[in-house]
């Protein structure tokens, strides 16, 4: 089996659910518009399709203009046109350059990844196939646990890191985040690691205390390691929908709005990026794939890996082309 069918059917196994529910059954896309000549009354039933199936209000409206638009034209005439539309339309919502994980420059070491997101979205899982991701393309990896507030998180962390050959830099149970993050950054400027992962204690956006705290893991490692951390990514939990959708509005408003930022900075020096990736995790176990399309349309920020699984190998880049043609595919 060649490499793409391989990933293809990796994650068309993990959007079975979606497909199912968004394309293949009874009251999916395709059961629709197959073998159907496009009228206004078939534009509106797609309509409400694509907004039960998790594709968001915003996207759905974009989508349903540009058919009914293309249908007046007469360049639509039938349900095949408009699958063939669709497929088109939605490759073309992310561009590649927005998907590459942001690296440090060229020469300097090393990349850092601060990984953050509510409890039970699947974030330690995500940082396990996130180092398994590296490992395997033959990158150093170092781990660094700034969960000192979960008990067992760290513990969690050091099972993956033996298993896949990763060392953890720890503190002391209740102490100080940033204070880890600092020995992390520390430690990875001396081994001269490829990449630096940050694990942060799972946190609501309403949690002040606990974002600002984010807030300042981020200014202790760009202390230390001018421009990091490049990623800030959000782990999100695919099965809670529409929810998910709203933990990313407002994680990055929370962390754009310099909420998190050091007061003793003046406004500029502090001004924080927002999120920079999500990590889409739980994947396979959902019919609201379509999340992924509001994600994009609603917030602009990129998904750039999926979980499809819970072991460390259960993950994929996010890559258009064969997301929409698992979802599509007979
Ligand atoms: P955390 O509290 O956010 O660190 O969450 P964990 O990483 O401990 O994951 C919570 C649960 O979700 C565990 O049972 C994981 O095995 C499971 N999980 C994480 N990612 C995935 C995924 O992509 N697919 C599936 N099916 N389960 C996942």
């Amino acid at each position: 089996m060649g490499f793409f069918k391989s990933i293809l059917s990796k994650v068309k196994a993990g959007l079975e659910r979606t497909r199912e529910v968004l394309v293949e059954g009874s009251l999916g896309i395709k059961n629709l518009l197959l073998g159907r000549r496009l009228d206004e009354a078939l534009i509106q039933e797609l309509e409400a399709r694509l907004i039960q199936g998790d594709v968001g209000v915003k996207t759905t409206q974009r989508l349903i203009d540009g058919i009914r638009a293309a249908f007046k034209a007469g360049t639509l005439t039938s349900g095949e046109d408009v699958l063939a539309y669709l497929k088109t339309e939605l490759k073309a919502m992310w561009p590649p350059a927005d998907r590459a994980l942001r690296l440090a420059p060229a020469n300097s070491k090393p990349t850092v990844i601060l990984v953050t997101g509510v409890n039970g979205v699947g974030k330690t899982t995500s940082i396990s196939k996130l180092c398994a991701t590296l490992r395997g393309q033959r990158k150093t990896v170092l781990l660094g646990a700034c969960d000192t507030f979960r008990a067992g998180a760290v513990r969690q962390l050091e099972i993956w890191g033996e298993r896949l050959g990763v060392e953890v830099v720890k503190g002391q149970q209740g102490g100080d985040p940033a204070a880890v993050a600092y020995d992390a950054c520390a430690a990875a400027l001396a081994r001269g690691v490829d990449f630096l992962i940050l694990d942060t204690a799972g946190r609501l956006h309403t949690q002040d205390p606990l974002m600002r705290q984010l807030g300042k893991i981020r200014t202790v490692v760009a202390k230390q390691i001018p421009g990091a951390p490049h990623e800030t990514l959000l782990v999100l939990d695919a099965t809670s929908g529409q929810n998910a959708l709203r933990q990313a509005e407002e994680f990055d408003k929370a962390l754009a709005a310099g909420q998190l930022a050091d007061t003793t900075k003046p406004a500029d020096a502090t001004k924080s990026p927002g999120l920079t990736g999500i990590f889409l995790a739980k994947l396979d176990g959902t019919a609201k794939g379509g999340i992924v399309i509001a994600i994009k349309d609603v917030t602009n920020i990129p998904v750039k890996f999926i979980g499809v699984g819970e072991s460390p190998e259960d993950v994929q880049p996010f890559d258009p082309e064969t997301f929409v043609e698992a979802l599509f595919a007979i």
